[in-house]
């Protein structure tokens, strides 16, 4: 995986600890567009989140106020973890 800045200048490490305050709404603007900027150009990322539709969607919706529903949050909490325990194996495996 490749670290360092992606799309909309953010790493992937950001957005995943970021979305959840993106969904919730809590995270500043600058930071929700760079976090939509991320996601719209980081393939990797969606991909990795086996939700790319559910998030997409999400995302899409969240403009509008609305609130995600609690099992595609769960899901989407799911992803996130599996994300970081591979990003987690990356980072510390020595080959
Ligand atoms: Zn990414």
């Amino acid at each position: 995986m490749m670290m360092g800045p992606g799309p909309g200048g953010i790493d992937c490490a950001d957005v995943l600890n970021d979305v959840f305050l993106y969904l919730d709404d809590e995270s500043d603007p600058q930071l929700r567009g760079r976090i939509r900027a991320h996601l719209d150009g980081c393939a990797p990322c969606l991909r990795q989140f086996g939700l790319e539709q559910d998030v997409l969607s999400l995302i899409a919706r969240s403009g509008g106020g609305d609130v995600a529903p609690e099992s595609l949050r769960a899901r989407i909490k799911e992803g996130l973890d599996q994300v970081a325990a591979l990003a987690a194996t990356g980072e510390h495996r020595a080959e």
